[in-house]
């Protein structure tokens, strides 16, 4: 069921299989702070449900990710 996939490293810009996939998932609490999910599930598409909207990053490896800012 787990087909290779190709994604750009959003540090370095090579092209990575089977990325790792960092998600930003917005949550309700009052103070509106974000949830930092590492390696969810990956999910096809990004549902957009109301005002929710899950970021997606992808990377290389977790190396990677922990080089890039975000900003
Ligand atoms: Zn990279």
């Amino acid at each position: 069921m787990s087909k290779p996939i190709r994604k750009k490293c959003r540090t370095c810009g090579k092209m990575a299989t089977n990325p790792y996939v960092y998600h930003i998932v917005p949550s309700r609490n009052p103070w509106n702070i974000p949830n930092y999910v590492k390696n969810a599930p990956r999910t096809d598409r990004v549902d957009l449900k109301g005002d929710l909207k899950v970021t997606v990053y992808n990377y290389c490896n977790q190396e990677c990710e922990g080089n890039d800012y975000r900003q």
